[in-house]
């Protein structure tokens, strides 16, 4: 079979069908040809990989690598909201210690490790590793592992579809639950989001539940006793929350708003007197 073109495409993957689609966007009359060597489109990298819109945190700030991510990201969101697509904004979620950053994976069962330098340098890029999260956490659908913290050489975390709290053993990823209970007995925070640790006090945002549940924990970070679960007026599905002069302060993400536009209100509420 003989065809002729302007201009031939190979390689049926993300790549090649994204500079296909941008090049006929921008001129409608180009008789291109894409050649895929498979049966069907996007059946290797592209159709086997872990799904994230990647959001450049892992990129030097301000570096091309950095900007192009972040721009890409902005991108394919509005093209899957164009077309109809569903993505979801699950993040993750991170926290630094003098030895590395540590950040969460909803979606796989593993933690994101950074190692820092003696004072605190960056390493590059490729010394990023994982580690597995093994132990008593189990992943299964919807936001698994999310909020995480940092506290008497532990790792906090806090699985956000089953609404169970672990610490975990930054070296080994090793997870044991933590018991969180109230007077009627075992507590879960379903939707719990950004953590905080302060003393022996933990704070739990619940974003969809509008509502920040507070502990007292146990010296051995192996139980935790509800001390409150704080409603407020201000909270607009919060996220996340850091302690700062004394207070909680909670950051609003306004899922509350599909489709938010450029100038949506958004706010810090202050939660007085933990
Ligand atoms: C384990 C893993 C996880 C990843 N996770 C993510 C993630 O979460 N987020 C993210 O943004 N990126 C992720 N990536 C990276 C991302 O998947 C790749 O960068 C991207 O898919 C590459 O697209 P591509 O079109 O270059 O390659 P491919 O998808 O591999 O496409 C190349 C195409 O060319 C075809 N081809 C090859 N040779 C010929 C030939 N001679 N003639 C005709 N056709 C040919 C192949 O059949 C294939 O369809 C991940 C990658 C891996 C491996």
């Amino acid at each position: 079979m003989t065809q002729s073109g302007d201009l031939a495409i190979i390689g049926g993957g993300i790549v090649g069908l994204a500079t296909a689609l941008a090049l006929t966007e921008a001129h409608p009359r180009l008789r291109l040809i894409l050649l895929e060597k498979e049966p069907q489109l996007a059946g290797h990298q592209t159709g086997h990989n872990s799904g994230v819109i990647h959001s450049g945190i892992y990129y030097k700030p301000g570096s091309l690598k950095a900007r192009t991510c972040v721009d890409g990201a902005r991108r394919m969101k509005q093209f899957c909201d164009t077309h109809g697509i569903k993505w979801e904004g699950c993040g993750k979620v991170i926290v630094a210690t003098d030895e590395a950053v540590y950040a969460t994976d909803s979606n796989i069962q593993q933690l994101i490790v950074i190692p820092l330098g003696p004072n605190g340098e960056l390493p590059a890029p490729g010394d990023a590793t994982t580690i597995e999260l093994g132990g008593e956490i189990h992943y299964t659908d919807g936001f698994n592992a999310n909020g995480i913290a940092f506290a008497r050489g532990w790792l906090l975390i806090v699985q956000s579809n089953l609404g169970l709290v672990f610490k975990v053993d930054p070296e080994s990823g090793e997870a044991t639950q933590i018991e969180l209970s109230d007077a009627a007995g075992d507590y879960t925070v379903v939707n719990g989001d950004g953590i905080e640790v302060r003393g022996n006090s933990l704070a739990v945002v619940r974003n969809f539940n509008n509502e920040v549940d507070t502990f007292k924990l146990n010296g051995q970070l192996t139980a935790g006793v509800l001390t409150d679960q704080i409603e407020s007026s201000g909270f607009a599905i919060p996220t996340t929350a850091t302690w700062a002069a004394g207070d909680l302060w909670a950051v609003n993400a306004r899922f509350d708003v599909q489709n938010p536009p450029p100038d949506l209100p958004y706010w810090i509420t202050r939660v007085p007197g933990l």
